[in-house]
């Protein structure tokens, strides 16, 4: 009886579909996400010499809850793309074997302190963050900062006017990561706001490993 009390107490409305879960979105909803997930062979892609994991596909239901996380203000979605990522992520044979020895550093990708006070929270810092709970990697999420506002990549449509609207978006902090790094973050669509994060690491000879990201919009067939 107390249990049954319980768990009427722990249900809250689905993010998508407003229907009572106990998780952040229903199971209804979840099997419909689960349909975007990237078969494990086009997990891990290299783009232009960086290496890509991803969970799943930006289209449908992903985009939707991506789309909510960030301007209906539901952080919780956030969690569960960090969660499904981290999942993926140990699923990887050459992970499963080395994870004792593997020592990652995860850094979010930042959003600049204006745009994360509109917001209310940086939805990679939230990714990043479940996923660490659930690969056991330490998690610096001030490792990177954004020091420059930049453009709407959206708007830009040339590969010259986003690498140069990104150029001096980063510094690093002061807490230097003390294993190679692995960047996270929401979507992964030119690639170039992770470029210029990698470019402003290395200059300052800290390793990076690649990039995990949620959603990877169609790269591979452009
Ligand atoms: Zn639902």
């Amino acid at each position: 009886m107390l249990k049954h009390l319980l768990s009427v107490f722990l249900e809250y409305p689905c993010a998508f579909c407003q229907r009572s879960t106990s998780d952040a979105i229903c199971e209804y909803c979840s099997q419909k996400l689960s349909s975007h997930q990237l078969s494990k062979s086009d997990r891990f892609k290299l783009h232009q010499d960086l290496a890509v994991f991803a969970w799943g596909k930006y289209d449908g239901q992903l985009k939707r809850a991506i789309a909510l996380m960030k301007y209906n203000n539901k952080p919780e979605i956030g969690d569960l793309l960090g969660n499904l990522l981290g999942q993926a992520w140990l699923d990887r044979d050459l992970i499963k074997s080395n994870r004792a020895k593997l020592k990652v550093t995860v850094i979010p990708i930042p959003l600049h302190s204006k745009k994360q006070k509109e917001r209310g929270f940086n939805q990679a810092a939230i990714i990043a963050k479940s996923f660490c709970q659930v690969t056991g990697y330490s998690l610096n999420s001030q490792g990177l900062i954004r020091i420059r506002k930049t453009k709407t990549m959206f708007d830009l449509r040339s590969v010259a006017e986003r690498e140069k609207n990104m150029q001096g978006a980063f510094r690093i902090s002061d807490k230097l990561p003390q294993h190679p790094v692995l960047l996270v973050d929401d979507i992964y669509t030119t690639g170039t706001t992770i470029k210029e994060s990698v470019r402003v690491l290395q200059e300052n000879k800290i390793k990076v490993i690649g990039v995990a990201v949620a959603a990877k919009a169609g790269i591979d067939s452009r």
